[in-house]
């Protein structure tokens, strides 16, 4: 468990993970300022604290991981985010990736299968005072109640693009996607073009977690 406690020397070493990820390419300067304002390290195990702004992935229990940094800037970066847009997110994981959305103003709906971690995100995320809605459910299902969105992100491996989120996109809008049936996915940029068609564009290759389907509950 995590102390909630954000000192002197995390928030240094936040500056440097933001000069980093701005050395690796990411330009977009409300990404960069979103990552000074969340705290990293209280989405991870104390056992982390040192090493929570490394661009590196850390287990966060039930076999998952948190993103490293570098994909959460950059596919946050392909979703281009306005203020107030209706985003849904597939695999909440640790919450994270969720609070850097909700700090740039979107109106976040997030959906996780694993209970213990979904109720351990909205723990730190309540804790942070950002308002997303968090689910306990099965992602390829979406969200149909809050649909249609403007933007829609998957945090885990899809060994395909599942129809149902495509239909709760909204026409104009982006959903970004890592698609792949092993262990790598290519990261896509779909833009939903009309009801019935979208364009896509490849973003080279990155590797998470699969998304699988059902929920878990312990
Ligand atoms: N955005 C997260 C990334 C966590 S890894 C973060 O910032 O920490 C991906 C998450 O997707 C895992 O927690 C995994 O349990 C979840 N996941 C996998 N398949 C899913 C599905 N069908 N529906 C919802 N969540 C899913």
């Amino acid at each position: 468990m995590q102390h909630l406690k954000d000192t002197f020397k995390h928030k240094g070493k936040r500056k440097q993970l933001i000069m980093e990820l701005s050395e690796m390419g990411i330009k977009d300067q409300r990404i960069l300022d979103a990552f000074d304002q969340v705290p990293r390290h209280f989405f991870l195990d104390l056992a982390f604290d040192d090493q929570a702004y490394s661009n590196m992935a850390f287990q966060i229990g039930s076999g998952q991981t948190i993103s490293h940094p570098y994909t959460v800037a950059f596919q946050t970066e392909l979703l281009e985010i306005q203020k107030g847009e209706k985003v849904l997110e597939i695999g909440t994981g640790s919450g994270f990736q969720t609070s850097i959305l909700c700090e740039l103003g979107a109106k976040v709906f997030s959906i996780e299968r694993h209970s213990d971690l979904h109720l351990a995100a909205k723990f730190v995320i309540e804790h942070l005072k950002y308002t997303p809605k968090l689910f306990f459910g099965d992602g390829y299902k979406g969200n149909a109640l809050n649909a249609p969105f403007d933007k829609i992100l998957v945090t885990c491996g899809a060994p395909e693009i599942p129809n149902e989120l495509l239909k709760q996109l909204k026409v104009g809008g982006i959903m970004v996607i890592p698609v792949g049936e092993g262990q790598e996915q290519k990261m896509l940029k779909l833009i939903k073009q009309s009801e019935t068609s979208f364009s896509k564009e490849e973003f080279g290759t990155f590797k998470f977690v699969p998304m699988l389907e059902r929920t878990v509950k312990k």
